[in-house]
């Protein structure tokens, strides 16, 4: 969201007409930033989203490298007449593009955005207040707030950079992170109480939380984002995974330290990918089939894992 809208509230300053459509909704904590009121969210709004990609001259594809990242939107992606831009981070991206900015050293889509509109369009002077606002918030969140391996210097200066140009960080990071709701937090300890195990032979931590606990807590699909991060943060603990089912799948986040694959495990084993420290993915068997697959596969990664 925070690279989707920090393109959006450059584009719309040249008079392009910009459409933010989403695959699904997303987390209420994000919810504030400049342009929201006008994302498109395509599970609410199929037809006329269908319509906006056919119709488009350009499409940018922020944030994901493979068309199937997006659901059925994908396809109409792929068959539109629309030049299509991909401006990602992800591994092994998929050939559907007619352009790319594409960098698996950036910490953040929302990185490449600056990098995009500041050195290769050079209109660095129409990142205003909420461009600025949107980026800050997408570096924030996918660097971990700063704390992971790819923060490097030069992410720090476009930080510094974004805050020059108008966003205020302690209001984003209050936004972000104290904005949780009364039954987020009582979700939390419920997770941290009841669904963890820890595994020490294996320096990993997994925790699982079936339908009826999301419907208890009234679980909407962002509380349970940065949830597998407290399982992490357990000294001893190389991998965390977090395990939920959901309506249709089980789905996977799973979070490493140090060079541990967890993209590796997701990839192979659960139909999904993303990041060596921050992957995910999904499954369509049972919680509990999913869960003793994740504790088969770890003997094979023990190595790694206690080292
Ligand atoms: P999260 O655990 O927050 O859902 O995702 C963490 C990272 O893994 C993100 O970079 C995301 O792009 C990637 N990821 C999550 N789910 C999937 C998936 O189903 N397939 C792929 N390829 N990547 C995923």
């Amino acid at each position: 969201m925070g690279s989707s809208l920090g393109l959006y509230n450059y584009l719309i300053q040249q008079g392009h007409h910009t459409t933010v459509i989403t695959p699904s909704d997303y987390p209420d904590f994000l919810t504030w930033m400049p342009g929201n009121e006008e994302v498109v969210i395509y599970t609410d709004n199929k037809e006329r989203s269908a319509q906006l990609i056919a119709e488009a001259d350009i499409v940018f594809c922020l944030d994901f490298n493979n068309l199937s990242r997006i659901n059925e939107m994908g396809e109409l992606v792929r068959a539109a007449d629309a030049k299509k831009i991909m401006i990602d981070h992800h591994l092994e991206p998929e050939d559907f593009d007619d352009y790319r900015h594409w960098d698996i050293n950036a910490c953040a889509a929302a990185q490449l955005v600056h990098s995009f509109i500041t050195d290769i369009l050079d209109n660095k002077k129409l990142i205003n207040k909420d461009v600025a606002t949107c980026l800050y918030t997408g570096i924030m969140t996918d660097s971990g707030s700063f704390r992971l391996p790819n923060t490097t210097s030069s992410v720090h200066r476009v930080i510094a950079d974004l805050i020059d140009a108008g966003a205020v960080n302690y209001r984003i990071h209050e936004l972000v992170y104290n904005s949780a709701s009364e039954n987020r937090l009582r979700f939390l300890g419920h997770c941290l109480s009841s669904c963890l195990e820890i595994l020490p032979e294996f320096n990993t931590a997994l925790i699982v939380v079936n339908k009826q606990d999301l419907q208890k807590y009234d679980v909407n699909t962002g509380d349970t984002e940065g949830i597998v991060n407290y399982a992490l943060s357990i000294a001893s603990i190389r991998l965390a995974a977090f395990i939920v089912e959901r309506d249709d799948k089980v789905k996977l986040s799973l979070r490493s330290k140090g060079d541990f694959p967890a993209n590796e495990i997701c990839k192979l084993y659960f139909s999904g990918g993303g990041h060596r420290n921050a992957a995910g993915g999904q499954s369509s068997a049972s919680l509990q089939e999913v869960v003793n697959q994740l504790k088969q596969i770890l003997p094979e990664y023990k190595k790694l894992l206690i080292q």
